[in-house]
């Protein structure tokens, strides 16, 4: 099909058949499987994926896409659901899924949130994504990489870099590098926090201020002897903080604020 590739969409087709074949494998996908395909674009990982599955879903956002994917011959196997992911309930989908997807790099970052959200009902993700974001993600303390990002994702999965993938795999080719990222949800290996809202709220204000001092980002909600507590020195910065730490912290915040309320 001819498709002139559409920036706003974050369209960058994979055309590299060495580096298809290796996420597919990656994905281990059994027949019986749920698995959901987010913006499947002109079908460079759907067609694959149709061989190793009895049923796939699609979500995209494209009309002219998805009129393509409509003409493709194994339409009983597939569901086309139309519109942005960042507003799909997959839990419209029955039972325990598997998520795949050469992502758009423009939403990856409020995608990868927003899946958080399901983490109870995933079997596990492979996402293609920019390097830079899954360095981030996989991030540990005392460096540059770490953040809100990295703590937030890392207490919901268990993560890895499993593939580098060039600019010239795709069409176009993105002015970045790429990688392939494997997402396990396996919650609890760094704590339990009591409260997500407190939690994410408590990361957002952390990294507010990067060169600041944890004292500084926290001034309005701890104080230097609650961070002491939970083995925080206030005179840290945020990314010198270890994940479990602020999992401590949010628990603490969260008593905090019940005993007051
Ligand atoms: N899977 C194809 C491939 O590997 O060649 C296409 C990948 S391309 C990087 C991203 C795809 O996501 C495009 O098909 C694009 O139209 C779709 N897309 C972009 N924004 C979306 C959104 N908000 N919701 C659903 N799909 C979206």
């Amino acid at each position: 099909m001819q498709h002139t590739a559409r920036k706003r969409f974050g369209q960058n087709f994979l055309q590299d058949k060495g580096i298809i074949n290796a996420i597919i494998t990656a994905a281990n996908i059994k027949e019986a499987d749920t698995v959901i395909e987010i913006g499947p674009g002109l079908g460079a990982l759907t067609i694959p994926l149709l061989q190793k599955v009895n049923h796939l879903h699609l979500i995209e956002i494209d009309k002219d896409i998805i009129e393509y994917l409509r003409t493709l011959p194994n339409q009983n196997q597939m569901d086309i659901h139309e519109g942005d992911v960042l507003r799909f309930d997959f839990n419209s989908i029955a039972g325990k899924k598997k998520i795949i997807g050469n992502l758009p790099y423009n939403i990856s970052t409020p995608l990868l949130f927003k899946l958080t959200d399901y983490v109870d009902n995933i079997i596990d993700m492979h996402f293609m994504l920019q390097k830079e974001v899954v360095e981030r993600m996989c991030a540990n303390p005392n460096s540059k990489d770490y953040g809100r990002l990295s703590v937030m994702l890392q207490y919901f999965f268990d993560m890895e870099k499993i593939i580098d993938v060039p600019p010239e795999a795709f069409e176009p080719a993105p002015k970045v590098d790429s990688a392939v990222i494997r997402m396990i949800p396996d919650v609890g290996r760094i704590g339990i926090v009591n409260d997500i809202n407190t939690f994410s709220q408590l990361l957002t204000q952390s990294f507010a201020m990067r060169r600041k001092t944890i004292r500084n980002n926290l001034k309005k909600i701890a104080n230097d002897e609650e961070m002491a507590q939970v083995g925080i020195n206030a005179t840290m910065r945020p990314e010198d903080i270890s994940p479990q730490n602020y999992v401590k912290l949010s628990n603490l915040l969260n008593e905090k604020a019940k005993n007051q309320g």
